[in-house]
């Protein structure tokens, strides 16, 4: 498989560091408010690599954080009078919700910052020992000019960099050596939240949690990390430089980073004001539809958010539902028995569907070419299956779609609860035919309550049925 790496610029053949296991961090969301569907882009498509691995036979272990403590949730905090911690645990909740709700996999772990202090407490003391941190009134920052490989990720030019900054110079950070060093420690300010260190009590910088949450559930040396691309500087840059210096091994194999979810070709961002929460497009819309939507353009090429194309999103998804309904009607009164000769080959030809679909994700997680294979796959469903077909063909041609539809997380297929009473009504059409001795129509509504889920037993009490 190719993906595309942003520490070298290049698409390389997938290699794990352990056969048939993959590990992935994953950066999460700060929890202050509910996400926007710019949060859910790199949510969906990472997701959506992960269940790719997982079709393939890999393993894989998948962290993704939520940063519970920041100035934006300590801002909340003081705005509603609650602590900055139930404004952390409101809001993931809430992003749990939409999680769910976009079918986007809770992740092996998810990890919280707050959780994870003594174990960033315990890297910075690695690195000041290490001399690649210092301390100043109770401040701790991380020394840059002595990670020789500082800024590899992101490719920047450290000398342009640090006369940037010169320029714009924050008030309060003067004591810093060097206008690159960024801080791993810092005090707190007066009624926010707090933990002991041996340099102040105060709060970790934001890049430090994920080195270590990182460390501790996936290892020293990770197969991939990912994130939107705004992390790649500073983020990204800053866990490199602390990871690899506290551990002295490379951090990850693979950085990959989604481009922006974009509105009139801005960023959606918070801070801009031009965004739209996930709860907000589920009033109007299936979040599949929005899943689709997000999956309908290459992870690393911009997108632009507008109520067209969720609207031709809407009517393309609608399209796949529609067909995968038809046959399921199709295979309710469709005959039963093995496929003819002539269906088997076509069943074979049909395998190349699936061959193209994985050359499609094995191309850098392309996305919007896999999907246009489950639409190559609709539209032969739509011309070439019909009532002349076996059960058996319908089926395993809606399998296929369907399954090629899970691996990249969109359900085609809603789950109706059966009611008792349509079960009971088919039963009895089932004995009406057997009375009547037309053993193929009673033989049909046995297979249709199977295709339901519902095993039928004959008994000398009669019939007796119960749910898979
Ligand atoms: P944040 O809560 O801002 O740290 O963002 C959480 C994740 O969402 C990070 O991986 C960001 O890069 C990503 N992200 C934020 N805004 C956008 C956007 N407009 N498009 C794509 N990804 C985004
Ligand atoms: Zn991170």
């Amino acid at each position: 498989m190719l993906l595309y790496n942003t520490l070298t610029k290049k698409r390389e053949e997938f290699v794990p560091i352990t056969p048939g296991r993959v590990t992935m961090y994953v950066c999460g969301p700060t929890v202050y408010d509910f996400i926007h569907i710019g949060n859910a882009r790199p949510m969906i498509v990472f997701d959506s690599l992960r269940r790719y691995f997982e079709h393939k036979g890999f393993e894989v272990n998948y962290v993704s954080n939520f940063t519970d403590v920041d100035d934006k949730i300590i801002r909340k905090s003081v705005e509603e009078g609650i602590p900055a911690q139930e404004v952390a645990e409101r809001y993931i909740k809430e992003c749990r919700q939409d999680m769910e709700h976009m079918n986007v996999k809770p992740a092996t772990v998810h990890p919280r910052a707050t959780e994870a202090i003594p174990g960033m407490i315990e890297m910075i003391q690695t690195l000041i020992d290490k001399g690649y941190a210092y301390e100043k009134n109770g401040t701790v920052y991380y020394r840059t000019r002595l990670f020789k490989e500082y800024g590899k990720l992101s490719h920047k030019n450290l000398d342009d960099l640090r006369s940037g900054f010169r320029d714009l110079k924050v008030s309060g950070e003067d004591e810093k050596e060097d206008p690159l060093d960024f801080v791993l420690w810092k005090p707190k300010k007066e009624g926010e939240p707090f933990w002991e260190s041996p340099w102040s009590e105060g709060r970790p910088g934001w890049h430090i949690e994920c080195s270590v949450m990182a460390k501790r559930f996936l290892g020293d040396t990770i197969d991939i990390h990912a994130g939107g691309e705004d992390l790649i500087f500073p983020h990204h840059e800053n866990e490199i430089a602390q990871s690899e210096a506290c551990n002295g091994v490379p951090f990850a194999h693979y950085w990959l980073h989604n481009a922006f979810l974009n509105i009139d070709n801005r960023k959606m961002s918070k801070s801009l004001g031009n965004f739209f929460t996930v709860r907000e497009i589920e009033k109007t819309y299936n979040l599949q539809v929005l899943r689709l939507f997000m999956l309908s353009a290459h992870y690393r090429s911009p997108l632009n958010f507008s109520h067209e194309l969720m609207e031709s999103a809407k009517s393309a998804y609608e399209r796949i539902c529609n067909c995968v309904d038809n046959l399921n009607f199709l295979a309710g009164s469709a005959a039963d028995g093995e496929m003819s000769g002539a269906e088997k080959e076509l069943a074979a030809k049909n395998a190349e569907f699936t061959v193209r679909f994985d050359q499609s994700m094995e191309d850098d997680v392309n996305t919007a070419d896999a999907l246009s294979v489950i639409f190559d796959l609709v539209k032969f469903a739509n011309s070439e299956v019909s009532g002349e077909n076996s059960r058996a063909f319908v089926l395993a041609v809606k399998k296929q779609i369907t399954d090629l539809g899970d691996i990249l997380g969109l359900i085609f297929e809603q789950k109706r609860e059966v009611l008792d009473s349509e079960i009971e009504e088919l039963i009895a059409q089932r004995q009406a035919a057997r009375r009547e001795k037309d053993f193929k129509r009673a033989d049909e509504i046995r297979g249709r309550l199977a295709d339901m889920g519902i095993t039928l037993l004959d008994t000398r009490e009669g019939v007796k049925w119960k749910r898979a």
